[in-house]
């Protein structure tokens, strides 16, 4: 940060907060404005704008408008770049970046990064585990665990940051450059933020920005839009390994299922790990997952033996296809984090055909259907459609059964709870009951957490009712 005379930080989320303790610290009393421009003028302090502020930070509320000049603005994740909060930023400061930008700038050493549609968290948290696993500090950071700003004062040296990045973290980047860094998968997402799905895309891309020759990008040959980004980083001569669960890519680096094993390639040398049954992880996405979060670990210099034992301990994430009780031989899953499409297709894939019952719905996104609605007519044998979303999905999945995708049995509740006891009452021994809702939550609940820790008691009390 030297040569910064005065900063801003905008928003006073986690990584604003962050990123301002930060900044105060390290620039001292005065320099550092910390705007939020959501809060009423009126807002009142709290304990912690209390301690920015006896760190020397100035905090304003309640103004989109940011009078003065400043050498360098921080922007919360939050704040769309169409807000006229972020444009006004953008007139009157000589640059405007995200928080891990500003992390990275300050401790730019052993990155991994993380990003994609889906499978960001839990291959960052497999990361870190692969990197435990095999001896190396690491702490995870980001989206996944405290924002980046907040580890680089204590961070030990040689230590490794495994980065969870989002697209909206990401569309602020300038310089940043993992070591090594991962793109999962791009599908239609976050649209109304970003403006449209190429701009979507091109944030995602900017992770592999300033990378090189020297370094890893892993990445998904499996959908249209990261197929291209790896054309573009092989032009570049960035150094990429292939990621592709169904087939073997070509090349020196690559990561992919042979015979039902796990196989990543790095420059020409093999290494086989672990048998995909042996995954603990249930599902084709967590088997691409598995390879990504292998591939970034080999990198590191962590050992084959490791990455083994590794994989073979690391059980489901809370609110990832968790497994939350069992009643009379019927299952019930919480996958409450699946709040788009795409994952519910890919949680679908966890469970033997024809023996799910879905429920699905929440906050309607307005995201196209067709292609979710003809996978679930295909596996589930009933959907209970609940919440705002409930009739859009219904009538999808009428539609798909109407085209003769399969056979499914269609109900519509209001709530989560009444979906979950028309799957319970209709399973039978050798069923799965999932939560795996395809929308976001917040027509019934805070967020996903709250929808999945819901389930997770009424499953309980479900069970206990019946003595099981
Ligand atoms: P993110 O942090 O990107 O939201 P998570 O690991 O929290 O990803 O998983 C979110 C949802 O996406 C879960 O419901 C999970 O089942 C599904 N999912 C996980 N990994 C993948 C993947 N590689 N591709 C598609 N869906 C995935």
């Amino acid at each position: 940060m030297e040569g910064y005379g005065a900063v801003c930080v905008l928003g006073l989320g986690r990584a604003g907060r962050a990123a301002t303790r930060y900044l105060a610290g390290l620039l001292g009393s005065g320099r550092v404005s910390v705007l939020d421009a959501y809060a009423g003028l009126d807002a009142a302090p709290d304990d912690e704008t209390r301690a920015l502020e006896a760190l020397g930070a100035r905090v304003i509320f309640g103004t989109e408008d940011i009078a003065g000049c400043y050498d360098l603005a921080v922007a919360s994740p939050g704040i769309p770049p169409h807000a006229s909060f972020f444009r006004s930023a953008l007139s009157c400061c000589t640059e405007v970046i995200g928080e891990p930008e500003l992390a990275w700038r300050e401790s730019p050493e052993r990155w991994i990064a993380v990003t994609g549609t889906n499978g960001k968290t839990t291959t960052t948290a497999l990361v870190g585990h692969l990197l435990r696993t095999g001896g190396r500090a690491v702490r995870l950071v980001g989206n996944i665990g405290d924002s980046v700003s907040a580890e680089i004062a204590a961070r030990p040296a040689g230590s490794w940051f495994a980065a969870e990045l989002s697209s909206f973290q990401l569309a602020e980047t300038r310089l940043l450059h993992p070591r090594a860094a991962c793109l999962l998968n791009i599908t239609p997402d976050h649209i109304d933020w970003h403006g449209s799905l190429e701009a979507y895309a091109a944030a995602k891309e900017r992770i592999f920005a300033n990378m090189g020759a020297g370094d890893l990008a892993v990445v998904s040959r499996e959908d249209r839009w990261c197929r291209a980004i790896i054309g573009r980083l092989g032009a570049r001569g960035v150094r990429t390994c292939a990621l592709d669960v169904h087939a073997e890519p070509d090349g020196p680096c690559a990561a992919f299922a042979r015979d039902g094993r796990l196989v990543v390639r790095l420059d020409g040398v093999e290494h086989a790990l672990l048998a995909t049954g042996e995954l603990p992880l249930q599902g084709e996405h967590n088997i691409q997952n598995a390879l990504a979060a292998s591939a970034l670990a080999l990198e590191a210099g962590v050992a084959d033996e490791d990455i083994r034992t590794g994989l073979a301990a690391f059980t489901a994430l809370e609110h990832r296809i968790e497994p939350c009780g069992e009643r009379s031989g019927v299952r019930f899953i919480n996958d409450s984090k699946a709040t788009n499409t795409d994952s519910v297709e890919k949680a679908l894939t966890a469970f033997p055909a024809g023996r799910i019952l879905i429920l699905l719905g929440g906050h309607d996104k307005g995201t196209g259907l067709g292609s979710m609605a003809a996978a679930v007519a295909r596996a589930c044998k009933l959907a209970a459609c609940f919440g705002e979303a409930g009739p859009r999905i219904a009538s999808a999945l009428h539609a798909a059964v109407a085209a003769g995708e399969g056979a499914l049995e269609i109900v519509e509740v209001p709530h989560m709870g009444e979906a979950l006891l028309a799957a319970a009452g209709r399973a039978e021994a050798g069923d799965v009951v999932l939560l795996s809702p395809a929308c976001s939550s917040f027509d019934e609940f805070d967020d996903y957490v709250q929808r999945g820790r819901a389930f997770k008691r009424l499953v309980a009390e479900l069970i206990g009712k019946d003595g099981v």
